[in-house]
């Protein structure tokens, strides 16, 4: 909680305004039916005109100055809470950007979505309410009461008997409706999630036939929402007529016992009208308290959602400024007895890896699916940390680079690659600085000049969202133009060529072969192919590196390796 109340530590000065503002308005309800009693009961009787012109000319400016205040005072709150969210907005959204992939592991992406928007919005609308009805409720409700009394002490008891029956409908409110506020969070998180799914994989869906089956997921997700809604929705229709109706019992006994105590001189008629106006206002407050504190609930569960996004350190940060090191740029690569488990994985995705990829050499990782090949790269530019051993880049403990730097240092071709919407420069330049000349060349050797070209546009052809309006292969080779610019030392190919056909593969690898020859190139991959000639092929199975050494040495000595390539080369190929 104090993490998110420091956002409105730069508005207290708007809020204590706001809240006095609401108190002066308060004020200004309180007194009103008092100084109506006094023309009933002294102007009227003596046909005082003046005295009812004063008295009448002064609850007018007094409503007036109320109804500007509670004027400024929502114009002030619904800035304040507006401009709270976006400062919270801002900050939730910077932390989740500094998120480790163990930090978006844990949390789902549309948790995440609905954490960004939809909680921060309840948080808003709750703090927007408390503002305008923190002091103005309770004022309303006490001073009400006690101005109820002094009016007319003798028909109190109908005043604690009816405030008893609204606390026990407000009581009956909370305890169903309260849960299921409570609820509501969660099932829009699931409805994000089953959306999002469904929008991005529409055309797996299509070409499975599958709506039939997402709309059911998407139907139930739909219903329990809708469910809930109604449940608290039937619960305040009942409700609220129920509170109506006992409002107007008590005016219609009040009026009744009333007359009969003016009757018998017991009570002045301005008395009487002053206290049925109280009793209206203590009823009217205790509503505005019961809707406060059932939002309460609900806000407080965002509350909790947005602290645990606040509170979570990431798993990976840099050391301190002075404790950082650089390094000579030389492209070396290590990695001694690394083993790795994913967050809550119970066997190590990779285990006690020992290796070392110099510059100017190739290394090829190969292995089944599911072998760990793209969690070993993956480790590299520190997108996860090793659960144990060291990866070292130059030389250096990767942990005593800062992120920064270490990623500068390489071209990384992830295996999930990704096109932003933008075109196809900006897609290639990604935010660095570059000469003209450099984008050219890395779409050259990338192999993606020959569509570029084909485009009307050329580089400023438009990409879509997610790369949805290029072929599997044209990703591929714009993700791989990426990696070129500012000729990293470090080149790491994640299955970065398997949408190429053999033909485009090899010309591009002839391209690449003079660009990088001074650098450290680690090629993950299915084709023996592509690594028949690299430096050293690390074989792995199951996380475990079950040989290493060049081509010709591991046809011989790994099994794994023999299987592996005698399924894709020839004969002649193997010996
Ligand atoms: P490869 O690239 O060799 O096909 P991966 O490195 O992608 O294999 O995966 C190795 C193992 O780690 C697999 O068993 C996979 O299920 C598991 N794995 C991959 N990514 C994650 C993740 N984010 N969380 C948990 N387990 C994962
Ligand atoms: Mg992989």
């Amino acid at each position: 909680m104090g993490k998110i109340l420091a956002f409105l530590k730069k508005d207290l000065w708007k809020i204590i305004i706001i809240l006095s503002l609401t108190f002066i308005q308060a004020m200004a309800n309180l007194f009103l039916p008092s100084f109506m009693s006094d023309i009933v009961n002294l102007g009227i009787p003596n046909g005082d005109t003046g005295y009812i012109l004063e008295i009448g000319g002064f609850m007018l400016a007094i409503a007036f100055g109320g109804i500007i205040c509670q004027i400024i005072a929502r114009f002030m709150s619904s800035k304040v809470s507006a401009g709270f969210s976006m400062d919270l907005r801002n900050n939730v959204f910077t932390k989740v950007e500094s998120f480790s992939l163990t930090e978006f592991d844990k949390f789902s992406t549309a948790s995440l979505i609905t954490r960004c928007t939809n909680d921060i919005t309840q948080i808003q609308h709750f703090l927007d309410m408390t503002l305008r009805m923190a002091i103005t409720a309770p004022m309303m409700a006490i001073g009400g009461i006690i101005m109820a009394i002094r009016h007319g002490q003798s028909l109190s008891l109908i005043l604690i008997v009816s405030c008893t029956a609204i606390i026990a409908v407000m009581a009956v409110n909370f305890s169903i409706t309260v849960p299921k506020f409570k609820m509501i969070q969660t099932n829009v998180d699931k409805l994000n999630l089953i959306t999002r799914e469904n929008l991005s994989g529409i055309r797996v869906i299509r070409a499975f036939n599958a709506q039939a089956t997402q709309d059911k997921k998407f139907d139930k997700a739909n219903q329990d929402l809708t469910h809930l809604h109604l449940i608290i929705g039937r619960i305040m229709a009942a409700l609220q007529p129920l509170t109506m109706l006992i409002m107007n019992i008590t005016t219609v006994i009040v009026l009744w016992l009333g007359s009969r105590l003016v009757q018998s001189y017991t009570i002045q008629v301005g008395d009487l009208m002053a206290f049925i106006q109280y009793v209206m206002q203590i009823m009217f407050s205790f509503q505005m308290l019961s809707m406060t504190f059932m939002i309460i609930p609900r806000a407080m569960v965002s509350v909790k959602r947005i602290n645990e996004i606040l509170d979570t350190d990431p798993a990976i940060k840099d050391n301190k400024e002075e404790d950082l090191k650089t390094p000579d740029n030389t492209g070396k690569v290590e990695f001694r007895n690394v083993t790795f488990y994913y967050p809550n994985a119970i066997e190590p995705a990779l285990k006690n890896i020992s290796f070392v990829s110099k510059p100017g050499q190739v290394t090829a990782i190969i292995g089944s699916t599911g072998s760990g090949k793209s969690t070993l790269v993956n480790l590299i530019p520190r997108l996860y940390d090793v659960s144990d051993g060291e990866v070292l880049v130059d030389d250096i403990n990767i942990k005593d680079f800062s992120q920064h730097e270490l990623r500068n240092r390489i071209g990384y071709v992830p295996q999930k690659n990704m096109l932003f919407a933008g075109d196809i420069e900006s897609n290639i330049v990604f935010d660095r600085e570059v000469i003209e000349s450099e984008i050219t060349e890395s779409a050259e050797i990338s192999q993606a000049m020959e569509f570029i070209n084909e485009k009307e546009q050329g580089f400023q052809h438009p990409i879509a969202q997610a790369g949805s309006n290029v072929s599997g292969g044209q990703k591929q080779r714009l993700a791989i133009a990426r990696a070129l610019i500012n000729s990293p030392k470090i080149y790491i190919f994640d299955d970065s060529f398997s949408s190429l056909d053999f033909k485009t593969e090899s010309k591009l690898r002839n391209a690449l072969e003079p660009k990088v020859k001074n650098s450290t190139v680690i090629i993950v991959t299915q084709r023996v192919s592509t690594i028949m000639d690299a430096d050293q092929i690390i074989v792995l199975d199951s996380g475990n590196i079950v040989g290493i050494g060049t081509h010709h040495y591991l046809i011989k000595n790994s099994s794994v390796y023999y299987e592996i390539a005698s399924s894709q080369l020839t004969k002649e190929e193997l010996s």
